[in-house]
């Protein structure tokens, strides 16, 4: 008999059978307040109606249309639809599936729209599992071991983690691009650097929010020494932190954006977008795949946007998100560290909040995160960890969670930690 790889580590024993708005149904039918939303992809919570609609209606007219054969109506709409949304000037849209592939992608274009070969990436990035997003990825040695040679070429410099340093965000910062600079004079010169690669607020790494000084002092030197600059946000995208990309918390302006999940709720589709006189440079032929643009995932992309508009979940996002970083912070307070364990800090932006687990002497608690997302679960709320160790208990529930679940997700929470 054959069964699912065991490479495959579930955290919560549950096996969904249906799934609406917040909640996730297993086949006892008991409902589960789903605090993950898929990793980031159910936006507009499981199932809006809106996008079942678009959907079936795509499936029932053409499912697939390769788009180095045929173009189809759905990628072109979806085209100019993302045009709305999307940072001035980057008007030039390509399609791929995953998070992955996208990043290959932004990384293909900018080595070849450069002539130059390296990447700098933040320490705790995540970027993806293909072996060229892997090799850009250093938030957990799991993601990178094993399996290499990784891709030469990358350049790690830090990121302006000040929790993770015991600095404030100031300090932290002028440290992360002292260090870049360091780096771009002594590992990797500005003539052979083809792009720096940033996620507004670190994934993987911990839910740490990128900010201000350090984005615009990332633009400059991009600016500066002809390095595009990539913003990834395949996590932080469309509404995911209160405003419609993370980066537009902290004015970075990207050369190249990567989009994923929460573009089509679901729906294996991403994107890189970047200003057409870029684009052109990637040779033709260059990007591309057999799925890349499919039109039942574009249909659904299209109601994913017009519910993000309409529904108002940005603002939504803004809103609960708020409330549920202060809830965190208040059960954080209340929480009575012990001997062995305690809460290092409670972060986010928008309808991204992690609470940090720590040692009695001040480091990452894997175990204690773990045994808390378990507790979690058998109350019914499904949870998600992240960063280095998997210390970071993460919560990133569809933007359409109500005040109401977000006060029935704390009550869990509290009971849990
Ligand atoms: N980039 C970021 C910031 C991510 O968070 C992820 C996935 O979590 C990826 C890229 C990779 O996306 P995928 O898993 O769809 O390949």
């Amino acid at each position: 008999m054959s069964q699912l790889s065991p490479a495959l580590k579930q955290a919560t024993p549950v096996i969904a059978a249906r799934a609406e708005g917040v909640h996730v149904y297993d086949e006892d039918g008991r409902a589960h307040l789903d605090f993950t939303a898929g990793i980031g992809v159910t936006s507009t919570g499981h199932c809006h109606p809106r996008v079942v609609e678009a959907a079936q209606r795509q499936v029932a007219t053409l499912i697939h249309g390769q788009y180095t054969t045929v173009l189809h109506r759905p990628l072109l709409s979806l085209t100019e639809r993302l045009g709305e949304v999307l940072p001035e000037g980057l008007d030039s849209l390509f399609f791929v599936n995953s998070g992955s592939e996208a990043v290959e992608a932004a990384m293909r274009l900018a080595r070849q729209a450069t002539a130059r070969p390296n990447i700098v990436v933040f320490q705790g990035s995540f970027h993806g599992r293909t072996i060229g997003a892997a090799s850009l990825t250093t938030s957990a040695t799991k993601f990178r071991s094993g399996f290499g040679p990784l891709m030469p070429g990358v350049a790690i410099a830090p990121f302006p983690n000040a929790f993770h340093y015991g600095w404030d965000e100031a300090t932290a910062t002028e440290f992360a691009l002292r260090e870049l600079d360091q780096l771009l004079a002594t590992v990797t010169a500005p003539a052979d650097t083809a792009a720096f690669i940033v996620e507004p607020v670190l994934g993987e790494g911990g839910y740490v929010p990128a900010n201000t000084a350090f984005l615009r002092g990332l633009r400059e030197r991009a600016g500066r020494h002809g390095i595009l600059l990539i913003v990834d946000e395949v996590q932080t995208g469309f509404g995911r932190t209160g405003r419609f990309w993370g980066h537009d918390h902290f004015d970075g302006r990207p050369d190249i954006v990567v989009t994923a999940k929460g573009l089509a709720s679901g729906f294996p589709l991403s994107a890189i977008a970047a200003p057409t006189e870029l684009m052109a440079k990637a040779w033709p032929g260059s990007q591309g795949g057999t799925y890349g643009g499919n039109a039942v995932a574009c249909a659904a992309a299209i109601a994913t946007l017009e519910v993000i508009q309409d529904e108002k979940l940005v603002e939504n996002a803004a809103e609960r998100g708020a409330e549920l970083l202060s809830g965190l912070r208040a059960v954080a307070s209340r929480y009575t560290p012990d001997a062995t364990r305690g809460i290092g800090d409670v972060r986010g932006l928008g309808l991204m909040a992690g609470t940090e687990f720590v040692t009695a002497d001040g480091r990452p608690d894997g175990e204690t995160a773990a045994q808390v997302q378990a507790a979690a679960g058998l109350r019914g709320l499904l949870l998600l960890t992240c960063g280095a160790q998997g210390q970071v208990v993460r919560m990133i529930p569809p933007l359409v969670v109500t005040a109401e679940q977000v006060r029935q997700g704390l009550g869990l929470w509290s009971g849990a930690v």
